[in-house]
């Protein structure tokens, strides 16, 4: 059932008009008789209009009659209208009240897993019968990504990626209809059994993703289309929500990382490093610290540029990520100098990690036509050692890397010492 506000059509005013004059008729013709009855009781026809009252008489309840007969249907149909437009209001009072709802509860959705069991919940309930999904965009912005689906046939379950070419939804920033006749504009993506109704989510000019409404059944697209509106109204709820948790996540990692490098900032790192380092005595493993600064980074300004000394810093971030294990953490910890943390690694599996680091951010040479390149150095936090003295260490290992001429990596002395005396135990 459509949510909208019906206005009264020219067909119903006309309807309602014909009605009311029907009703006006029969209340005349019924004031009549009552008046004919009152001068008749009167003696008003007893003896010079005597001939007179019963043809009156008559007339009057044959007209009675005659009106009634003609506007019998009329009425019929004016009441089957009325009833239907209560329950239409009715309905849509009740479609209305759950969309408030699922609004107000998307406002305590601390992430998608909320948004989702909210989305399912108001669906359902609001289009029983229609199965749907959610897609978002990745992080890229390359992909759409299956987020939730509910009531689908399990003959053609809902794709869990969808490229943002194969929609048309995506492609008009409009709806669209996918039917599975032969020679309809359908999206890439449509599974060739069902018809599905596509609607993009869009909230602040932005598209956030997209809604998958679909119905099995001969009489599929037609109840689609019927319940285009109330889709659409869905969507658009769902959609401010999901620019919300993506404003909310935009904020969270700013806050988190650094803009240029896109590595953890200082505040984030030092807070890993206690986590890890108490994690590292808990479970007597290594945690190992790579310290790196660029090398004559204030010519490299000077004689190219600020911007392109930005370009590759942001690169050097990007050869580090690109080398390091999903749980090791990268961050900026100031100007040019960037920090690793190596959990569960060796001083000496270090050492070969830090050396990957160096060739990568050197091979950035190449690339721009300059000379690039980095100074490391390499620490281990032991077991006696704290993750302050492990910072120390890596920082003056580093600070010897420069003084023995550079673009190279040194292990921290301590560390080494360390090294050698647990293996001689
Ligand atoms: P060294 O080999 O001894 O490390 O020499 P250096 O020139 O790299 O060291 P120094 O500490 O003298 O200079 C660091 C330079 O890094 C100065 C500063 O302008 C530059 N720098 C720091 N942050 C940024 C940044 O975000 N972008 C750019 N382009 N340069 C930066
Ligand atoms: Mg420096
Ligand atoms: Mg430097």
């Amino acid at each position: 059932m459509p949510l909208q506000v019906q206005l009264p059509s020219t067909n119903g005013r006309a309807s309602e008009r014909l009605f009311v004059s029907y009703l006006a008729v029969i209340a005349m013709i019924v004031t009549a008789m009552i008046f004919h009855k009152v001068l008749d009781h009167a003696g008003f026809f007893s003896e010079s209009f005597e001939k007179l009252s019963y043809p009156l008489e008559l007339t009057l309840d044959l007209s009675l009659l005659g009106v009634i007969c003609a506007a019998f249907p009329h009425i019929l149909r004016e009441l089957r209208r009325r009833t239907t437009s209560a329950t239409e209001a009715h309905q849509a009072r009740v479609h209305i009240e759950l969309l408030f709802k699922m609004t107000d509860m998307l406002q305590s959705a601390l992430g998608h897993a909320d948004a989702n069991s909210v989305l399912r919940s108001t669906a359902t309930s609001l289009m029983p019968g229609f199965g749907g999904a959610l897609y978002i965009f990745n992080n890229s912005g390359d992909r759409l990504e299956l987020s939730t689906s509910w009531d689908w046939p399990e003959r053609a379950m809902p794709r869990e990626t969808i490229s943002p070419q194969d929609c048309w939804a995506i492609k008009r920033g409009k709806p669209h209809l996918n039917l599975i006749e032969q020679n309809a504009l359908c999206c890439d993506h449509q599974q060739s059994e069902l018809v599905t109704m596509e609607i993009p989510m869009m909230a602040r000019g932005e598209i956030y993703g997209l809604l998958l409404i679909q119905r099995d059944g001969g009489e599929a697209a037609a109840e689609l289309q019927e319940t285009a509106v109330l889709a659409t109204a869905l969507a658009d709820a769902m959609s401010l929500s999901l620019s919300n948790l993506a404003l909310r996540e935009r904020l969270r990692t700013q806050a988190l990382r650094d803009a240029l490098t896109g590595l953890y900032n200082r505040r984030y790192m030092e807070d890993a490093l206690e986590r890890y380092s108490d994690q590292a005595s808990r479970t007597r493993s290594p945690l190992s610290i790579v310290m790196i600064d660029l090398d004559h980074f204030k010519k490299l300004n000077d004689e190219h540029g600020h911007a392109m000394g930005d370009v590759i810093l942001a690169e050097a971030a990007t050869a580090i990520l690109g080398t390091i294990r999903p749980c090791d953490i990268a961050c900026r910890y100031g100007g040019e100098e960037l920090v690793v943390l190596l959990p569960d690694c060796s001083l000496e599996e270090a050492t070969a990690k830090a050396e990957l680091l160096r060739n990568r951010i050197e091979r950035l040479s190449d690339r721009h036509g300059i000379p690039v390149s980095a100074s490391l150095g390499v620490s281990t936090i032991s077991e006696t050692s704290k993750a302050k003295d492990g910072m120390a260490d890596a920082d003056r290992a580093l600070y010897r890397a420069k003084q023995e001429g550079r673009n190279r990596v040194v292990p921290a002395e301590r560390s080494i010492r360390e090294v050698a005396s647990s293996k001689a135990a």
